[in-house]
């Protein structure tokens, strides 16, 4: 079998009497979109950040690409080619595509202008970040301010600044969030070529996003995976019907 890119193994992390991860272990495999589906509140994004490095777990442990993260910094798995997208967008308005594309491939945030200037003249940051942005589809867009990109079009973006760092994996937590029918439709035509790239675990609430994309799913309830399988034998379990799909169906 081939190694997984990404494995988690019995995170487990309490707010004080909640707890937001039960013992969760999955993993992430070459080419595959794996979908973590589940209520408001079942604890997707805890885990995410769990994985990324923000959040310390109580227990529990991160290998990836074979190496025990676990005692490193969001920026060490970065480097190491964690790429994440973020439930709230990350990408700065007021700064061109180019510009939001430049600092990622930098990996800093919030300089001030007159490092900018600088950094903007840096012949092989340029390089790197106009590739990001051949890859998504964005070149054409790299004058335009970010605030006068579509919802879709700054969710790919994002993906484009996590590219600079070439991932070789990439943490998306509902990258669908705030998009229309047509963008998710686009997006998810992206996502779908990504994978091959990049492998994928996604945090998605869009349920046709979702069935679409993903080669498997767990579903994850009260802190707990409580199944996880392919799309068939998800869309089968009767347990994930009455916890979640269910659910999903009144809303
Ligand atoms: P999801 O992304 O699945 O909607 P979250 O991971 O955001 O869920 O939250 C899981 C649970 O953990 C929720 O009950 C939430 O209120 C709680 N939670 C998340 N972050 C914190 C925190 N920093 N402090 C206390 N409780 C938190
Ligand atoms: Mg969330």
């Amino acid at each position: 079998m081939i190694d997984p890119i990404l494995d988690v193994r019995g995170l487990t992390k309490s707010f004080g009497g909640l707890v937001a991860s039960k013992n969760i272990s999955l993993d992430l495999r070459p080419g595959e979109i794996h979908a973590l589906i589940g209520p408001n509140g079942a604890g997707k994004s805890t885990l995410i950040k769990q994985i990324a490095g923000g959040l310390r777990p109580d227990e529990g442990s991160v290998f990836f690409d074979g190496q025990d993260v676990s005692p490193l910094s969001t920026a060490s798995r970065a480097r190491l080619g964690m790429g994440r997208t973020f439930q709230i967008s990350s990408v700065a308005m007021e700064y061109t595509v180019l510009q939001n594309t430049v600092l990622g491939a930098l990996g800093h945030r919030g300089n001030t202008f007159r490092f900018f200037n600088r950094v903007m003249k840096d012949t092989e940051l340029l390089a790197t970040a106009e590739n990001a942005l051949e890859q998504v589809g964005l070149q054409e867009f790299r004058t335009f301010r970010t605030s006068d990109l579509s919802h879709g079009q700054r969710r790919q973006l994002e993906v484009a600044v996590a590219l600079t760092l070439e991932p070789k994996a990439f943490l998306m937590d509902e990258p669908m969030a705030g998009l229309g029918a047509e963008g998710s439709h686009r997006l998810i035509g992206f996502l779908d070529a990504l994978r091959q790239k990049a492998p994928i675990l996604l945090i998605e609430h869009d349920m046709d996003a979702v069935f679409t994309l993903a080669d498997r799913i767990s579903v994850l309830v009260y802190g707990e995976i409580i199944a996880s399988g392919s799309v068939d034998e998800i869309r089968a379990n009767p347990d994930v019907r009455s916890a979640y799909l269910g659910e999903e169906s009144v809303e």
